[in-house]
């Protein structure tokens, strides 16, 4: 990892407006690419076709380029440079797959949904934590073959250690360690061929050359998975920051009923952007001196991760609110 260009990216899935927590974590990655003479990529997750949202999409789009987060690559669309897209890249994820089913790291699991709703009922009724038994996992080669050979419908499981530790270093947090027994093994391709947020995401840090991850912290639980997979495929994992949870004033995981967390709403009521930045920059890192208002230039000069208060910071509208209607 070290000399390696720096490259971070956001990834957000298009399920609903976007959320504040977008531009937040946007800015981090963004002013610490910018620090570091580093590429920050936008990758649109949106392996979940369920609940996908056009609209959505494109209100990413515009509240990335309203506060002047702009991203730096993506591929070639018909000529115009557009961001990354999950679904554009299906067949890839597929194929890392199955490269893994070669590998021994995972496998075809052909349970019906009857077994394991069965096998879940049992472990509630046994007080057992629920969880794959990995019954698929001594599955002979024979009995796989022949079973792909009928058509069963399968979908593929990564095979986590059955014992041991996975530490998850991060930066900010020091090293959490998770015990491998309670993982259980991931689905990382589902029946219908899509992979899941897993696969998807590990395999494009990886071809994306990212170098480090700076997400909210309610990825950590998801990251030893991430961990075991990057051992999986043989890769180097990045370097890990897991940020903070914006919060309410009373300290409460904001929600829609507190604080209007969607980006939309900050356009259209006229805040300035350099206010909201400003303000989702002083989460992070404070600036000394007097001055007010800092602009995404002079925050990115002086940008550091070393004042993050883990605590949670409060996102606090009242506070905001200085900066409202001051066009
Ligand atoms: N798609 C995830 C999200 O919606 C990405 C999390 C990550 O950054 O790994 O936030
Ligand atoms: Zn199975």
């Amino acid at each position: 990892m070290e000399g390696k260009r720096v490259r971070v990216r956001i990834a957000p899935s298009p399920t609903g407006d976007p959320h504040v927590g977008t531009a937040y974590i946007g800015l981090f990655n963004y002013a610490f690419a910018k620090k570091n003479n580093g590429d920050f990529l936008l990758r649109i997750e949106d392996t979940d076709r369920t609940r996908f949202s056009a609209d959505s999409e494109q209100q990413i789009f515009d509240a990335m380029h309203w506060l002047g987060l702009n991203y730096d690559e993506g591929p070639d669309v018909g000529g115009a440079k557009g961001p990354y897209r999950q679904s554009e890249r299906f067949h890839i994820y597929k194929e890392y797959a199955e490269k893994l089913v070669e590998k021994g790291e995972a496998y075809y699991c052909f349970c019906t949904p009857e077994r394991l709703s069965k096998l879940r009922e049992r472990q509630i009724a046994m007080k057992q934590a629920p969880g794959y038994d990995r019954h698929c996992r001594n599955l002979t080669d024979e009995e796989v073959k022949q079973k792909l050979a009928e058509g069963v419908s399968y979908v593929i499981r990564l095979k986590m250690p059955y014992e041991g530790d996975t530490v998850v270093h991060d930066e900010l947090r020091g090293d959490i360690v998770f015990e491998n027994s309670k993982i259980d093994d991931q689905v990382l391709l589902k029946s219908d061929g899509f992979p899941t947020y897993h696969l998807a995401n590990i395999v494009d840090d990886y071809l994306m050359e990212i170098t480090h991850v700076i997400r909210a912290e309610e990825w950590i639980a998801s990251t030893p998975k991430h961990i075991q997979l990057y051992k999986a495929f043989g890769w180097e994992e990045p370097k890990w920051y897991h940020m903070p949870l914006l919060r309410n004033a009373d300290k409460s995981k904001i929600s829609k009923r507190k604080n209007p967390v969607s980006l939309n709403y900050y356009v259209e009521e006229g805040y300035l952007k350099e206010g909201l930045l400003n303000f989702l920059a002083l989460m992070g890192w404070s600036f000394g001196g007097d001055k007010e208002i800092f602009s995404l230039e002079e925050m990115i000069e002086n940008f550091s991760f070393d004042r993050i208060s883990l605590g949670g910071p409060v996102f606090d509208l009242v506070k905001l609110g200085w900066v409202n209607n001051q066009h």
